[in-house]
């Protein structure tokens, strides 16, 4: 064990979000870290395919990407944060580009912008099919060059809070080195939890393994809620046997989707939009499909033969690499079969229009893992990447204005969160084999109940056996065993620690999903098939009740901006 660091700002995670919020705290001149528990540039960001929106075109405007977003997120996102995210995200595109960021251009030198999923404008700035991999690697570069503090291959094992004068705030994290199993405790006036998603729930997804939602989880156990884990969206194209993301970039370019027929369906379902209706729509629409019989081998397929093989080899490297990889077809000559696979968690720590918790002072969250709800119940394709660079940069800066000048007091008492922590890892390890269960158990049962009953379509009967498999899988956590019981490089313990918080996910996600009994979103209720307005016009807050030692519920009021044009309307496509 080591002893204590301090930082004024400390960001846990380093992909696009974190990196972002970094800049700002380095740039301003604060001692400004960022933890990571896999090399950076290996964070999930790097692997965003499609692009990043914004209305950069003079023809467009950025309140018609906003209406979009509200119309999108189902009319439950959060209008000032929408509004912001759009009218900021010219902006922030602008900022990558002058950093370096090599975007795809049109013959003239503008950016060049495609077609995406439930948008009224072409607005999607790309990098070829590598938009991730470009910013991340632009913002990286940007860490190197002014000194931010980097803990790579630090993995997060608890949020510490302290009590002030003020109440009780984010005072720093507990981070063990992977390399030598040794804890740190580290210090910080400001944190930030820029984590990621917690796709790795669904045994079918497109994520990362590391997308184990582990910061909100910490979050919620050091007193900052949780909202929107019920919104949960399932991306259209996952190759079909392995959930490998194919972009809503190709349906951009003009590819579509046809029935085991041979026949376009989307028709039937979004008369206008087609294939290019928002996520929810068109998973829907290609569950139903499936469900009639329309399918082959529970998948359907992505057509893009038509587009010629110039334009796939030009703008398309990436998706037909995959497809020959991962589903032996080449998408030059062959359909390339898909299903709808997790995608994205709209969900996450709560926060105000700037990032910083509802609840627990000194705590910040961005990215993915945040919930300002710029996607409500439901994510149109590529406003994450935007949302990583914008809020990014507005809670860095907002950190920054925090530690400034309005930290008030610092924590009276440092808590000894050193002992806790190794006082768990050691009860893991001690763990007998004997009447345990081993990680990988638990792991399968509980992605396979999730993709089940928890996904596309859902009732009260399957969301209670979901429920079920939750508390199974919480039982099991107890008696669960390592065999590795060495310290270097323990990916056994690293990888036991990532399920206990997708556990703690998953029940979230399954409780807000029985409580809201209506259908918005990525959210569909068989039982409740309709959209109730009258009730459900708000976020539900997930709060981790240490002391009965079980999720408790609560609402927080949808933000809105008083804009009459916001008004929900039935949404068509
Ligand atoms: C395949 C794929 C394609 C996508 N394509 C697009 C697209 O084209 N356009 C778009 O807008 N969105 C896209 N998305 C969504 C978007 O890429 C992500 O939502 C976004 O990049 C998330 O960024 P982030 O910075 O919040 O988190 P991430 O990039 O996921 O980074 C999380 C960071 O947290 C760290 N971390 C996590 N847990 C711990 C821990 N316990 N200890 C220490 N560190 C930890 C990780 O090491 C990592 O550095 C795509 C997503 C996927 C999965």
């Amino acid at each position: 064990m080591a002893g204590m660091k301090q930082h004024d700002i400390l960001i846990i995670g380093a992909g696009l979000a974190g990196l972002r919020a970094a800049f700002e705290g380095v740039t301003a001149g604060l001692n400004t870290a960022v933890v990571s528990k896999i090399h950076p540039l290996r964070s999930h960001s790097c692997a965003a395919q499609g692009g990043v929106n914004a209305a950069i075109n003079p023809k467009d405007d950025w309140h018609h990407h906003a209406y979009d977003t509200v119309k999108g997120a189902d009319f439950v996102g959060d209008q000032d944060s929408i509004d912001m995210m759009c009218a900021e995200a010219p902006q922030a595109v602008l900022d990558l580009d002058a950093m370096g960021c090599p975007f795809s251009r049109e013959d003239d030198g503008t950016i060049a912008q495609r077609a995406f999923g439930g948008q009224n404008f072409p607005r999607t700035a790309y990098a070829a099919d590598r938009t991730g991999h470009a910013m991340l690697h632009t913002l990286w570069e940007q860490a190197i060059k002014y000194g931010v503090h980097v803990y790579d291959e630090y993995f997060l094992m608890k949020i510490t809070n302290a009590e002030t004068p003020d109440g009780l705030r984010a005072s720093g994290a507990v981070v063990m080195d992977i390399r030598t199993g040794e804890l740190h405790q580290l210090g910080a006036r400001a944190v930030c939890v820029a984590t990621g998603g917690y796709g790795r729930m669904f045994a079918s997804n497109t994520n990362a393994m590391t997308n184990t939602g582990d910061g909100i989880a910490h979050a919620m156990r050091a007193g900052a809620p949780a909202a929107d884990l019920e919104f949960v969206q399932f991306h259209p194209t996952g190759l079909k046997s392995s959930g490998i993301l194919i972009s809503e970039g190709v349906r951009g370019e003009g590819a579509y989707l046809i029935g085991a027929d041979g026949q376009r369906f989307m028709q039937k379902y979004a008369p206008n939009k087609l294939e290019l209706a928002s996520r929810d729509v068109v998973s829907r629409s290609m569950m139903t499909e499936i469900n009639n019989g329309n399918g082959k081998d529970g998948g359907v397929f992505l057509d893009v033969r038509h587009l010629g093989k110039e334009l796939i080899l030009e703008r398309l490297p990436q998706i037909r690499q995959l497809a020959i990889d991962f589903e032996g077809v080449d998408p030059i000559d062959q359909p390339i079969p898909v299903r709808p696979t997790c995608h994205y968690t709209m969900g996450g720590i709560r926060t105000d229009k700037l990032g910083h918790s509802i609840a627990l002072k000194g705590l910040f969250a961005a990215g993915e893992a945040a919930c300002v709800s710029v996607h409500g119940a439901n994510r149109l394709g590529a406003n994450s990447l935007l949302e990583t660079i914008v809020f990014g940069k507005i809670t860095g800066k907002d950190m920054v204005d925090f530690v400034k000048n309005r930290e008030g007091h610092a924590p009276v008492k440092p808590t000894d969160a050193l002992a806790e922590v190794s006082g768990h890892i050691a009860q893991l390890k001690a763990r007998p084999e004997k009447g345990g269960v081993r990680q990988s158990e638990i792991r399968s049962t509980l992605t396979a109940e999730m993709q089940e009953n928890c996904s596309v379509f859902r009732d009260e009967k399957r969301l209670k056996s979901a429920l079920n498999a939750v508390e199974d899988a919480k039982e099991k956590l107890s008696r669960m065993y390592v065999d590795d019981k060495t310290d270097a490089f323990n990916t056994d313990v690293i990888t036991a620690i990532e399920l206990q918080n997708l556990v703690l996910m998953a029940e979230g996600t399954v409780r807000n999903a029985l409580e809201r009994k209506e259908s918005r979103g990525a959210h569909a209720r068989e039982d409740f098939p309709n959209r109730d307005d009258e009730n459900w016009m708000t976020h539900i807050t997930t709060h981790w009740d240490a002391k009965k030692g079980e999720i408790t519920l609560g609402r927080d009021a949808v933000r809105t901006t008083g804009n009459p044009q916001y008004a929900p309307v039935e949404r068509k496509y």
